[in-house]
Formats: structure tokens, sequence, C-alpha cells
């Protein structure tokens, strides 16, 4: 756990190697982690689940979820008021859809704090699907991101080419 909590995602056989154990003992202690829900596995790959999930009052503005803070997505309007939105997924969608936005903050997904929607890394359709498919997770840091996308797959993009991907899938989807 202190490992994981210094770099957010490790793989397994780094864990064996860094405990002198065998990749078998790792898996079993790991699998009883993830079921304690303090851990993501996957594949050879670990990622620091969030510890607190709070909920936030409002659900989903796109599908009614609730929102749980580690996933939470929020458009701020022009006029102080708020919207909320599940993830990333749904949060990209709403944005595009609020006329009046003024700011959009998303949880980065390793360190479950808010930062600037504008600014964030998605990663689109990795192999861990938390909310809404196709599965969208925001980080911070294009380093995390990229590590992250090394363990569990998928497509990293910008804001705006991820609202472009999700517009995409939504027209692939009707025709
Ligand atoms: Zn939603
Ligand atoms: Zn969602």
């Amino acid at each position: 756990m202190e490992r994981l909590k210094g770099q957010g995602t490790t793989s397994i056989q780094e864990l064996a190697d860094h405990l002198g154990v065998s990749v078998m003992t790792v898996h079993r202690d790991l699998n009883r982690l993830a079921g304690t829900g303090h851990i993501h596995k996957r594949h050879g790959s670990v990622a620091l689940a969030s510890e607190s999930a709070e909920v936030v009052k409002n659900p989903c503005a796109m599908c009614g979820k609730s929102v749980i803070g580690q996933k939470a997505f929020i458009v701020h309007l022009a006029n102080g008021e708020q919207r909320n939105a599940c993830c990333a997924h749904c949060g990209l969608m709403l944005y595009t859809q609020t006329k009046d936005a003024w700011q959009a903050m998303t949880t980065d997904f390793l360190h479950n704090h808010m930062i600037s929607a504008n600014q964030a890394i998605y990663l689109i359709e990795c192999d861990l699907n938390v909310c809404c498919v196709p599965s969208v997770l925001s980080f911070g840091s294009k380093l995390e991101a990229e590590k992250f996308q090394t363990g569990f797959g998928g497509k990293l993009a910008t804001m705006e080419k991820a609202i472009q991907y999700l517009l995409g899938k939504q027209h692939g989807q009707k025709y």
C-alpha cells in the first residue's frame, strides 16, 4: 500500500521483486486488498483505489447516477450554480451541452482531488470501467496517465480530443 501511495500504480512483478516473494503470493494478497476496495487489480497491474468516496448531494445531470467524490466532474455556470456529473464521460458531455458553462473541474483519478478539466489528461476506454462506458478517467499528470495506460490500456486525450471522441461514438451508434 505504501508503494502504491507513492507511485499510484505498480505491477505485480515489481511488487514481487521488491518484497522478495513469489508472484503467486503477491496475487493472493492483492486479491484480498482488491476485495476490500483498497486497490484496483487488472492483468499484471495494480492501482490504488481512492480512500474517501464521499457522495456529492446532487445526482449526475446526465444519467442520474449518484456522484461519488473520486469520479466527480463539476461544471460551474456563469451565474454561480453548478451541475454535477458522475464521471468524466458524463461530465464532458454535460460540459458540451451547457451553454453558460464558466469552468469545469474533474477529479484526478489517482489522487482524488479536483483539477481543471481543461488541463487534465483523459484516458479513454482503458480496461478499468469505473462508471459510464466508454470509460473516461482523468489525470492531472501526463506521466501518471501514461503509467496508468501502460497497465490498463486505452487512449490518452486532451479535453478537446476526448469530447470529439465521445461525440463521434454517439454518432457512430446512431447511424
Ligand atoms: Zn452520469
Ligand atoms: Zn458516469
